[in-house]
Order: C-alpha cells, then sequence, then structure tokens
C-alpha cells in the first residue's frame, strides 16, 4: 500500500549549488528572502557559508558537497526528514562528484519530494500555496528489509525446487 509522508507548513528546504551555479542560486535566495525565512533552511557546506554570509539567513549545514555532503542531504530525504530540494547543478561542467548527484536526484524522485534544478522551476515551487499549507506525499509502497527477505526466500526455494 502506498504510503502517506506529511510536511507540515514550514518545510525543511535544501539548497545546493554547484560552484558555477552558486551566484544563479543565490540572486534566487535574495529575491526570494522573505518566503524563504519562513521556512527551515538546510545546505551543502559552500553553498550554505555563502547564504549566511550574503543574506544573514539562519542555515544548517552539511559537508561540502563534494566530500559527502550531497549524500547526506540524500540521507535526511530517506529518512523523511527533507521536503524540498532546490539543487541548481551544473549542466555544462563535469564535478568530481558525480555519481553522487545522480544518486541525490533519484532519491528525491523515490521519495516524491519536489526538486527545482533551475530557476523557473524553483520560482513555480516557492510561489505554490502548497508552500504555506500541509501537505501529503504519496509515496509509492517501498518494500521493507522483511518483505524483500521474504522474496529473495521464496525466489531461491522456487528455484531449488
Ligand atoms: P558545496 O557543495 O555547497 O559545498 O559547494 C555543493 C555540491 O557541489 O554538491
Amino acid at each position: 500500500m502506498a504510503q502517506r509522508i506529511p510536511m507540515s507548513p514550514m518545510k525543511h528546504i535544501a539548497l545546493v549549488a554547484h560552484d558555477n551555479m552558486k551566484s544563479e542560486l543565490l540572486e534566487w535566495a535574495r529575491y526570494n528572502r522573505e518566503t524563504l525565512r519562513q521556512h527551515h533552511l538546510w545546505a551543502t557546506g559552500t553553498t550554505g557559508a555563502l547564504l549566511e554570509r550574503e543574506l544573514d539567513l539562519r542555515v544548517r549545514r552539511f559537508l561540502s558537497g563534494p566530500l559527502g555532503g550531497d549524500q547526506q542531504v540524500g540521507a535526511k530525504i530517506a529518512t523523511g526528514a527533507m521536503d524540498l530540494l532546490i539543487f541548481f547543478w551544473d549542466p555544462l561542467s563535469p564535478q568530481p562528484h558525480d555519481p553522487d548527484v545522480k544518486a541525490l536526484l533519484r532519491i528525491a524522485v523515490v521519495w516524491n519530494i519536489p526538486v527545482a534544478c533551475n530557476r523557473a522551476t524553483a520560482d513555480f515551487i516557492l510561489s505554490s500555496p502548497l508552500m504555506h499549507g500541509p501537505y501529503e506525499r504519496i509515496v509509492r509502497h517501498l518494500p521493507s528489509p522483511e518483505e524483500r527477505l521474504q522474496e529473495l526466500i521464496g525466489a531461491a526455494s522456487a528455484e531449488s525446487s
């Protein structure tokens, strides 16, 4: 059965920008500062430091992206602790942590959280009435470790018979 994960009116928002995209994220965040400060903000290390310094916003920081920060964001998403991802990844330059980038985008889709990878999408998300109210994300049934184990045991016994 599908799972319903509640989001409260005050959202937990993760902000991540690759180096070439940091100025764009900063400009967007400056424009939307009043809305952003009504929510819980999280960011990878350097992105967070930039937002705190330039916009005087309270941002909880993970490690820098290439050092594991993207994976920390992914872990928060997988445990239901993150509601939104604003991820300005750089489409024109390879990154040392490209596998982590892919993993983060994947886990955001698995857990059905809204993701903005560019400024226009971020604008649409932030201006949505859903930003200020409760919302239930529907996540399709994801098998528990016990269910997976039962499936594997079932498959192995069918193979051996
Ligand atoms: P940074 O990480 O905020 O520490 O630069 C972002 C990233 O490259 O994923």
